[in-house]
């Protein structure tokens, strides 16, 4: 390559540098949406801080999952039979991967997600930066769950899955303790619990309603102890 295409693509890349410092592009009207990863990331790190905390104090082996943020439009196989694409949300037990589609997230995130089971029919709505989180904090919860021994050999999804919303408030306050969410991120969470709630009862895969949803992760938000989401596992 001739050197002046070399200096110019090295100029562009640090025009882009620049304008990634600036948190900015050239143009609001015209700048592509801010990128949900930083967001995702950083959640991420606070509830794996929260567990390894957690596990630490209780005697247990410090916790360990991947993460696989699908990019807008992409499809990635997981081990688990299905693929992640742009609405994926999802823990994979066979790869240790929480995968969570940054389409997904961003819509979450922006309000304008449509098709949850709750919010369509009248309950919640899964708007905002913590509805996000809660999703997020969620997933972790199954992979806290399969290093327990507590996902094999089960045929319902229901009582891991208000136990991964108990255990997703229990974060949610070692947050609130630490002065990082405010009343409303609380409010946000419990309505996306709400909304995210199904009423597909005699499938295996039911969720919960978006009562029982809602008052999981209370629960855990209420709780100074992980073993207030124990109940769940009885259901
Ligand atoms: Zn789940």
């Amino acid at each position: 390559m001739p050197r002046s295409h070399v200096r110019r693509s090295c100029a562009a890349l640090s025009l882009f540098v620049v304008l990634l410092l600036l948190g900015g592009g050239p143009s609001s009207a015209q700048a592509a949406p801010a990128p949900i990863t930083p967001f995702l990331d950083g959640v991420l790190g606070s509830v794996d801080d929260y567990w390894h905390e957690t596990q630490a104090a209780a005697g247990r082996p410090a916790p360990s999952v991947l993460h696989s943020w699908v990019v807008p439009g992409a499809q990635v196989d997981s081990a688990c039979g299905v693929p992640a694409g742009d609405d994926a949300a999802f823990y994979c037990p066979v790869d240790d991967t929480i995968y969570v589609g940054q389409a997904f997230a961003s819509a979450l995130y922006d309000g304008v997600f449509e098709g949850l089971p709750g919010q369509k029919a009248g309950y919640g709505k899964a708007a905002g930066d913590f509805a996000v989180a809660y999703v997020v904090a969620h997933e972790y919860a199954h992979n806290v769950q399969e290093e327990a021994g507590l996902l094999a050999g089960r045929t319902r999804a229901l009582p891991t899955e208000l136990n991964a919303d108990c255990l997703a408030g229990t974060w949610a306050r070692w947050e609130y303790g630490k002065g990082k969410l405010t009343d409303a991120d609380v409010q946000e969470a419990l309505d996306a619990a709400l909304a995210v709630g199904d009423f597909d009862y005699f499938n295996p895969q039911h969720h919960g309603t978006p009562k029982e949803r809602h008052d999981a992760l209370q629960t855990g938000m209420q709780s100074t102890s992980t073993s207030a989401c124990d109940q769940y596992l009885q259901r």
